[in-house]
């Protein structure tokens, strides 16, 4: 047991996790639908084995990543669940995925042939998911390509050398629900899914990250794909409007506190100055930890100091900021919530992404090198 907590952690709470998954689950249930939860990004930043385990205890049957790295490390971890991993480049070594088992998303006859002959050298069947693009326009085999690339998985599942469990693609708009981009890609999918159907094969589809299985049931198919709100970050709703509960509350301790008069210039530039006599705490989190500079450009970044919400003065360093505590009773080794659940009106990732004009997806994976995992 440790007897001093860190100086700046992010604290992910597993609990959050679970409740996110049985919701999003038990919606995809209802339609009929299986879960995939998505830890690619070291699980947005929360830990990709913990999260993966914690979701696949509470609803979820999958687990999808984008890196061959990322699969490997699940399996590593103790996963034995199926794994998708869904970003490749043709001339990487498969084998070690392949060996373990991995789902293996191809988007093109290069990538096909990449994957079978990793499943030659490993003696393995592949499992592959063929990637339509229906309009996203990134990954995917547009459809002028489907017909080829089909025919030669087809030819790998008539040699053993394959099976096709899935024909996937991923949506452009999902956080506006009623985007007809939505339904023009569910068309797509259909007819690249109609298509193998008709080559006698019986592949799953799955096509919803987290926005589209909150909102378009019409939409799960048999699997779903949602990352961003197991983290409890709401794709579309503000966090005091959603049922999601926010996992990571990044938090750190208070390094030194001392009273300035008025006219003290704060930190790099003097972007602000005292105006009274007040009490400062000084945050040993900054830009190198993932506290991005600019947050505090307009000088709207706020902190949770026990029940009080305070602002930051100043600009962000490197390494720390500073926060004006006002006549606060504030002592070094204090806990500041940087971000969090939103309680008692404290700063969230959202609200960060608001104030960068970013998404909280980028908040979340940003925490870097210093700030230390907690997982509970
Ligand atoms: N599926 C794919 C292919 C992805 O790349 C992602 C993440 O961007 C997801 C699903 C999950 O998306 P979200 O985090 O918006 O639920």
């Amino acid at each position: 047991p440790e007897l001093v907590a860190p100086r700046a952690e992010a604290v992910v709470d597993l609990d959050a996790v679970r409740h996110n998954v049985g919701l999003l689950s038990g919606t995809a249930a209802r339609s009929g639908a299986a879960t995939m939860v998505v830890v690619k990004a070291d699980g947005y930043g929360h830990g990709a084995v913990d999260v993966g385990r914690a979701a696949l205890s509470s609803g979820a049957t999958w687990l999808g990543v984008a890196t061959l790295e990322e699969a490997t490390a699940l399996r590593a971890g103790g996963i034995t669940a199926p794994v998708l991993s869904w970003l490749h480049v043709p001339d990487e070594d498969f084998d070690p995925a392949v060996g373990a088992g991995v789902d293996l998303s191809v988007s093109s006859r290069e990538h096909l042939a990449a994957v079978l002959a990793a499943g030659r050298r490993t003696g393995r069947t592949v499992r592959l998911h063929l990637k339509a693009d229906t309009g996203l326009g990134r990954n995917g085999a547009p459809p002028a390509e489907w017909a080829g690339l089909v025919d030669d998985a087809a030819t790998a599942v008539a040699s053993g050398a394959a099976e096709i469990v899935a024909v996937w693609s991923h949506l452009a708009q999902a956080d506006e629900p009623s985007h007809p981009m939505q339904d023009v890609q569910a068309a797509a999918l259909d007819a690249a899914w109609r298509h193998v159907r008709e080559r006698g094969f019986t592949p799953l589809r799955h096509l919803a990250n987290s926005a589209a299985t909150m909102t378009r049931p019409d939409l799960h198919l048999d699997l779903v794909r949602p990352g961003i709100a197991v983290y409890g970050l709401d794709p579309i709703a503000q966090p005091s409007a959603s049922p999601l509960r926010p996992a990571m509350t990044l938090r750190a301790r208070v390094a030194l506190v001392k009273t300035v008069p008025a006219g003290h210039g704060v930190s790099y530039g003097h972007e602000w100055t005292s105006t009274a006599p007040t009490r400062l705490a000084l945050v040993p989190a900054g830009y190198a930890d993932g506290v991005p500079r600019r947050l505090n450009d307009a000088g709207r970044m706020r902190v949770r100091i026990g029940e009080e919400i305070r602002p930051v003065v100043g600009r962000v360093c490197m390494d720390q900021v500073v926060v004006d505590c006002g006549d606060v009773d504030v002592r070094t080794g204090d806990t500041v919530e940087l971000f969090g659940t939103g309680e008692g009106g404290g700063p969230t990732a959202r609200e960060w992404a608001d104030e960068l004009g970013t998404i909280h997806y980028e908040v979340v994976t940003g925490m870097r090198g210093r700030i230390r995992r907690t997982v509970r």
